[in-house]
């Protein structure tokens, strides 16, 4: 062999090794849940009765919880999530729990929340702090670029890599050795055509695919909520069991807050926004005492 071709085999072998490196660097591989988010949580009762935030953000799920650590960084951010913590609900938290989760009856504070859909489906959906990749399957992919690139949004797509590689760091587990039953469903999508098989990749691409989880290499479930970590706690409050039912926009504007009297609801306000706003939430155990009025006006 040539110099000039084993110098390009050697190159293309070192190349190939840093991938596979960067993308195992690139997951999670921590094995111990991390609740430091919790320094910033409280019951909505516990709340004082007028605060204000630069951004509230309503649902604590799969997607509020990123958008409000992202927040975070640089303003104050409330987060109202009408479940609870997950660390009272210990289903939610291995996959041990997960068929137990959905077996559950809605009791109403179940983290599962059932519902039929518009079309008739019966569906489950989260109600914990976490949202419902606290109930989910945990099985983590990239977004479809043609999706991305047909959604109206003009992307900073270096925005969008480093948003994917925070996640994968955080919450994404490589999950490449399958059990029994799943290496059965992949051989058998290999065999009636989805291909090609494309090992262990976290892109979307097109054939079958052994992708991330949020399921751990021991079981347990990092769901969502452990991205709120990654934000700046001091500017974040998180008010659980807070029912938001009704956001009120206004068009008067002030150049000092509104004072908000404390009822048998909370009342929330976004200081200083564009439009003035503010949210109504049922507070856990004291709405129904206070009759159907709307508590707390502005
Ligand atoms: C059983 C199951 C398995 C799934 N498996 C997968 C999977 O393996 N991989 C995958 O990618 N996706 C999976 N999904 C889908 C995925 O989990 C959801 O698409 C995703 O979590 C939705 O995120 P979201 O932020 O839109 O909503 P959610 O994560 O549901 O968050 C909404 C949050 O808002 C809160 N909320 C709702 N209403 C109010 C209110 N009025 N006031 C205050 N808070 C409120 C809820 O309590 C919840 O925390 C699965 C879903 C289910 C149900």
């Amino acid at each position: 062999m040539a110099p000039r071709t084993v110098l390009f085999v050697v190159f293309l072998i070192f190349f190939y090794f840093q991938g596979q490196l960067l993308q195992v660097q690139a997951l999670a591989n921590r094995f111990d849940l991390d609740f430091s988010y919790m320094k910033s949580v409280k019951n909505a009762t516990d709340m004082p009765s007028e605060e204000e935030y630069d951004y509230i953000v309503i649902g604590g799920g799969t997607a509020g919880c990123p958008l409000a650590a992202t927040l975070s960084e640089e303003h104050s951010v409330l987060v109202l999530e009408r479940g609870g913590a997950p660390e009272t609900q210990p289903n939610v938290l291995s996959v041990d729990g997960f068929v137990a989760n959905l077996m559950q009856e809605d009791d109403g504070k179940t983290p599962a929340q059932r519902f039929t859909s518009e079309d008739g489906v019966a569906n489950v959906r989260g109600r914990v702090l976490g949202g419902s990749s606290m109930i989910n399957a945990g099985f983590y992919s990239r977004a479809d670029n043609e999706f991305l690139s047909k959604s109206g949004v003009d992307w900073d797509m270096n925005a969008v890599e480093k948003a994917y590689q925070w996640v994968e760091e955080t919450i994404v587990f490589d999950q490449s050795s399958l059990a029994v039953w799943q290496s059965a469903i992949k051989e058998a999508l290999v065999e009636a055509g989805v291909i090609p098989d494309n090992g262990f990749r976290l892109d979307h691409v097109v054939g079958t695919k052994v992708s991330g989880s949020i399921f751990d290499g021991v079981g347990k479930r990092h769901g969502a909520v452990e991205l709120l970590n990654g934000g700046n706690l001091r500017n974040l409050r998180v008010a659980l069991h807070a029912v938001v039912e009704k956001i009120i926009f206004s068009t008067v504007s002030s150049s000092r807050p509104t004072r908000m009297v404390k009822g048998g609801g909370y009342c929330a306000r976004v200081w200083n926004s564009p439009m003035e706003r503010a949210v109504h939430v049922k507070r856990a155990c004291a709405w129904e005492e206070a009759g159907d009025s709307w508590g707390p006006q502005i």
